[in-house]
């Protein structure tokens, strides 16, 4: 019997400078910090030795079906120490023939046919560039220095080394932004050529720059921010995308596997500082505090996981949809839930609309109650 395939996630937490709105667990280090990290994580790959209480024994068993390097900015890193982790990966684990492989990567990465070839001869087969916006003015608000020309740049240097799953980040309700100038963002990325979008509503995050100085940030309302999304939707979605996840968009059956496990009641390890996991039916993380990670502090618990009502509302964020006789006493309320938009019920399934996305957490939230 084949075991249960799983999902690594490998946590670099270094970025070229902080966004002002962002709350990962990131930031800028020093080099020697930086190689400090890779050998610590390597050391982690190899013996597992700060998750190993919560470890099934068979956990080495289990095939790999996606390796997902998320940060921070993986790309910092530089080529050479992301295929190195990328070894320890292969050395401890089996992947399976079609693993998907992806590194988060920042466009202004330097001399990118050199990167990205570096990256496909270790393995990589997937990219996720942020791009956030094509608009020279919104970027800089948030912090980005690359521009159109650097993500272009990235992408074709990406698909030159036979990378072709790509995929842009967009942010949404963003400061500065007009409906014709989020029109813009997505044709630029749609002329990219690229098979995957995500697309992302900003959330003001307390305790970022951007919570503290929201009254001045000429942010759009939230009536207007809302309105961004259903814009991007439709725009997308005419334009031959699939809408599988509440944010992330895809063209054929490009969609982003390793999150998709999330969604989908597969078990993840997550490796690094700030990195959650899910394996045998319990949750645990390793905590955020890069100090704490190259002492080799332990994981901690966070709680079983994978019950009936969580497997129903993370389906319901993607358009699998979940059965209607999950929710056999919501009967009437799904019906006044259709009639209003949220909710289509089609061959017994139930799956959110996008102004259902909009407020999936009161939708779900009242049909788990
Ligand atoms: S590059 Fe990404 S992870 Fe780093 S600070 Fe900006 S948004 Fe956060």
């Amino acid at each position: 019997m084949t075991s249960k395939p799983l999902s690594l996630y490998l946590h670099i937490p270094f970025c070229a400078s902080k966004c002002p709105y962002c709350d990962f667990f990131s930031g800028r280090y020093p080099d020697e910090t930086k190689t400090a990290y890779v050998r610590a994580l390597t050391e982690e790959i190899k013996t597992l030795r700060r998750s190993s209480a919560f470890l099934p024994a068979d956990v080495l068993d289990r095939p790999l079906s996606s390796v997902y390097f998320g940060g921070g900015t993986p790309s910092v890193l530089g080529a050479a120490a992301l295929s190195d982790l990328l070894n320890a990966v292969r050395s401890r684990f089996s992947l399976l023939p079609d693993a998907e492989i992806t590194a988060e990567v920042n466009p202004s990465v330097a001399d990118p046919d050199r990167f990205f070839a570096a990256l496909a001869d270790a393995g990589f087969n997937r990219v996720s560039i942020g791009m956030q916006s094509a608009v020279d003015e919104e970027r800089k608000k948030l912090g980005r220095r690359a521009g159109k020309r650097e993500v272009a740049r990235s992408v074709d240097a990406a698909k030159r080394a036979g990378i072709g799953n790509i995929s842009l980040d967009v942010m949404l309700g963003i400061p500065l932004q007009t409906e014709k100038s989020l029109v813009e963002t997505l044709d630029f990325a749609l002329s990219q050529n690229v098979p995957h979008l995500s697309c992302y509503l900003l959330k003001l995050e307390p305790g970022t720059p951007f919570f503290k100085m929201r009254d001045r940030l000429n942010l759009p309302d939230d009536d207007t921010a809302a309105d961004f999304y259903l814009i991007t939707c439709e725009y997308l979605k005419t334009r031959g995308m699939r809408h599988y996840e509440v944010s992330n968009f895809c063209f054929a059956d490009k969609i982003g596997r390793h999150n998709m496990t999330y969604w989908t009641d597969g078990e993840y390890l997550g490796l690094g500082p700030g990195a959650h996991s899910f394996v045998g039916g319990v949750r645990f993380f390793q905590p955020p505090d890069l100090d704490a990670f190259l002492s080799g502090a332990p994981a901690a618990y966070e709680d079983t996981g994978g019950d009936e009502e969580e497997r129903l509302m993370l389906r319901l964020r993607t358009d699998l949809g979940t059965p209607a006789s999950a929710f056999p006493n919501k009967k009437a309320l799904l019906a006044q839930m259709e009639q209003n938009g949220l909710l289509t019920l089609t061959d017994g399934l139930v799956r959110l609309t996008d102004r259902g996305y909009l407020v999936s957490n009161q939708v779900i939230g009242a049909l788990l109650s």
